[in-house]
């Protein structure tokens, strides 16, 4: 587990906020599994040709297709995600 904040750096207590995502293997109608054959990503960007713009690459090759990041809280988890977007600027 990811032990400090990705905004502040403090160490992750045992009350923190996340988010997750990525991709599970279908294996019938009602149920889907970690592969380990998945590779996740997360990548901000802009959609034209204009190849100058910025772009971010929150996650590049994530195991089993997961991506799980740890906040100390809703405010850092805000402000990590308004960072991120300022990159695009
Ligand atoms: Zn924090």
């Amino acid at each position: 587990m990811q032990t400090n904040c990705p905004h502040c750096n403090k160490e992750i207590d045992s009350v923190f906020v996340y988010f997750n995502t990525g991709a599970l293997r279908r294996i019938n109608e009602h149920s889907a599994v970690m592969d380990e054959n998945l590779s996740g990503f997360f990548h901000l960007g802009w959609h034209d040709h204009d190849s100058n713009h910025p772009s971010v690459d929150i996650e590049k090759d994530a195991q089993n297709g997961q991506i799980e990041m740890y906040f100390c809280n809703p405010d850092c988890m805000e402000n990590w995600f308004v960072t991120q977007i300022r990159k695009l600027k």
